[in-house]
This record gives C-alpha cells, sequence and structure tokens, in this order.
C-alpha cells in the first residue's frame, strides 16, 4: 500500500531537475521498505530489521507540510540511514541521542519546517558528528530545549530502539550498500554530507585492519636497542648502563597488483593505508609491482619516495611470490593491494607468512589459508 502524499513527496525528490543531492536522498529512500501507518506516533521514522532499512511515514500528519518542507522532512530520514545513527546509538542515552543526531544531520537539510534542532540550538559549531554533539550535551542544556515552546520533534526515533541486526559489521555493510546504489542510481553524484557518512565508515574499517596487522607485527620481535627504562642484565646492580629494549621489526613485503583494472587511485589509497602504519612502526616495506609478470622491485621510505607505476596488463599475482621465493626476501607478512580480480589456480605453494589482502573493489575473494585476511577499501566509490 502506497499513498498520494509520499509518493509525490519521494517521486519530486527522485526527479528533481533542480538538485542533485535530492536526487541521491531520493534513490536512498528508494531502497528502504516503505510502511505506510495512520498510526504512527511521528511524522516520520526509520528502522532496520529482516536485514532492511523501513520507513515509515504517517500520511494524516506528513500532508500538513508544503511540498518542499515534505521532501526536507524525507531527506531527513534518508540522513539517518546515511549515517548510520540506528547502529551508532549502541547505549546512549535515547533523548540526548536524538537530539544529537538530529543537530549532526539538520544544518545540511534546506526548507525544513520550523522549530527544528540546529547545532546552535544546543550552543555548539556546526561541522561536527552526533557523537560530539552528544558527549558535549549537559543534561542542563537538553532540559533547556527540551522546555522550549518553539522545539518540535521532527521525526520520531523510537523506532532505532526496536532495531535489530546480526551484528555492527552487517548494518554497516548494509550503509555502503547503499550508499553505492543511491550513487550509481544518481550518474556518480554523491553529496557533500554522503562523502563525510563515506570516510566516517571507512574509518571503522582502516582501524580494523590496522588492529590486525599491529597484531601480527607484535607477535615478531626482531632485534634490541638500549634503554635505559630496562635494567641492564648483566650488571642489574649499575643504574647507569642502559638494558635491552626489544624492537618489533617485522619484514613486510607488498604486492600492488598493477593490472589494467586497478586504477591509479585505488592503488593510492592502498598505499596511503601501508604508510600509515608504517609511521607507527617505524619501518619501510619492499613493494612489488606485478601484473602478469613482476615490473617493479622497490623499497618505499616514504620520505622521499614518489610511486611510479609499471605495468597495465592482465592479473596473476605468483609471479611476484616466485620472485620472493628466488631472491629469499624476508617476509614476516605479505600485503596484497588488489581488486580481487585474480584467481589462485596459478599458485603452486601458499605462503606460510600471513596474507593481508587490501581490497579496493566490491568483489571479496575466498581467502586461501587460515592466516589470511581481506580488507575492503571503502574509499574505491
Ligand atoms: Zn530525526
Amino acid at each position: 500500500m502506497t499513498d498520494i502524499t509520499l509518493d509525490k513527496a519521494l517521486l519530486n525528490l527522485i526527479s528533481d531537475p533542480y538538485d542533485k543531492d535530492n536526487c541521491f536522498y531520493g534513490h536512498i529512500l528508494a531502497q528502504c521498505i516503505i510502511n505506510i501507518d495512520n498510526k504512527f506516533d511521528g511524522i516520520a521514522g526509520v528502522g532496520y530489521w529482516n536485514d532492511n532499512f523501513h520507513l515509515v511515514v504517517n500520511p494524516n500528519r506528513i500532508e500538513i507540510f508544503t511540498l518542499n518542507e515534505q521532501k526536507a522532512i524525507l531527506v531527513h530520514e534518508a540522513m539517518h540511514i546515511l549515517f548510520n545513527h540506528v547502529q551508532r546509538k549502541k547505549n546512549k542515552a535515547h533523548f540526548a541521542w536524538n537530539l544529537a543526531t538530529d543537530a549532526a544531520i539538520n544544518q545540511f537539510i534546506p526548507n525544513l519546517p520550523k522549530g527544528c534542532i540546529y547545532p546552535e540550538t544546543l550552543g555548539y559549531e556546526r561541522g561536527k558528528y552526533a557523537e560530539y554533539y552528544y558527549e558535549a550535551s549537559s543534561s542542563s542544556n537538553q532540559n533547556r530545549v527540551q522546555a522550549c515552546e518553539h522545539f518540535k520533534t521532527l521525526d520520531s526515533h523510537k523506532l532505532w530502539q526496536s532495531s535489530e541486526s546480526e551484528n555492527d559489521e552487517e548494518m554497516q555493510k548494509k550503509v555502503s550498500t547503499v550508499i553505492k546504489q543511491a550513487c550509481e542510481k544518481s550518474i556518480g553524484h554523491l553529496p557533500f554530507p554522503a562523502k563525510k557518512a563515506l570516510e566516517l565508515l571507512e574509518e571503522k574499517s582502516k582501524t580494523h585492519w590496522q588492529r590486525e596487522l599491529k597484531k601480527i607485527m607484535s607477535n615478531s620481535i626482531k632485534y634490541y636497542e638500549p634503554s635505559h627504562k630496562k635494567v641492564n642484565r648483566r650488571f642489574p646492580n649499575r643504574l647507569d648502563l642502559p638494558g635491552k629494549k626489544s624492537v618489533y621489526m617485522p619484514a613486510l613485503v607488498c604486492v600492488i597488483d598493477v593490472s589494467g583494472s586497478m586504477s591509479n587511485q585505488e592503488i593510492a589509497s592502498g598505499l596511503i593505508e601501508i604508510e600509515k602504519i608504517c609511521r607507527i612502526t617505524r619501518h619501510k616495506f619492499i613493494a612489488i609491482q606485478v601484473d602478469t609478470m613482476v615490473h617493479d622491485i622497490s623499497k618505499i621510505e616514504f620520505k622521499e619516495h614518489q610511486f611510479v607505476r609499471k605495468g597495465s596488463g592482465g592479473t596473476d599475482l605468483y609471479p611476484a611470490l616466485e620472485y620472493i621465493k628466488e631472491h629469499n626476501l624476508r617476509h614476516d607478512i605479505l600485503v596484497f593491494i588488489t581488486d580481487g580480480g585474480f584467481s589462485f589456480g596459478s599458485w603452486k605453494e601458499m605462503p606460510k607468512a600471513p596474507m593481508f589482502f587490501l581490497i579496493t573493489d566490491k568483489k571479496m575473494i575466498d581467502l586461501p589459508t587460515k592466516k589470511s585476511r581481506q580488507i575492503k577499501l571503502v574509499s574505491g566509490l
């Protein structure tokens, strides 16, 4: 069942000839399961259950607004999805999180009805995430807003409490699929808030892979450095003599897929990731460029190194592993930057070292060994 008012507002959003942003948000909502409910306690609301986002609208309450206001309300709902506010709620207090999330998104939405919450309403500057407004808003601040007669709850966030997914990652995955789809449908257009939302999703996946890699790195102690914080084992009473501090220095070899399907931007986003880790662990790594043959071997020190791409043919990563074996290159960890468009068919033997696949495309791969991991880099969008 649908409703004429909602249909009109939604269609108007998707086919808005003057506003590409609206078109994008319309395509976000078009991927929701839409429920029209006359008894719904609010104008509109979103929630997540049965692996889908749901949009609930009360037609009696939304029809009193102008068409532009109705569109703004729908954009507001789309932004709650975009910024994953349902999942980010966690154990936060309901009312404070309501205010914080509305303040975070309303600053980007023109034509909202009067009396909505903005960062200024809470006494804070624009341009911050919901968690910032949540932490910053004191209870006295909340009481002031609640007591203010101009304040209106625009939509209902009640469905967030009954929302459920198997785990956080699942809902995050759904959000990035929804964003990608909307971006494709609106011919590659990505509004500014959507870029911010993507950054946020990306940050999460990055910390995830950085944590995993650091865990492996800390298991491989390689050499010792003098340190006055440690006792000298040979002369324990001589406090003036330094002891030995172990320093973690695993050898990292990075295999870069430079086949034709990999864009320079994809390669760059992978290298940026590795650079971050290497800055923390203070070490250099060997980069091997390969398409169907090895093109370039270089030791990367980020200070001066300019990455120069060498190949762009078909895809077979195994020659890089053969090269490592032939030249006896020390490798505690192998990191691959690839779009996943290769096969393990040609791999005559599997490396014993842990392998990290940084996947730049949507394809995920079947991992070949127990010690391997794959992480999707969202920035390919
Ligand atoms: Zn809201």
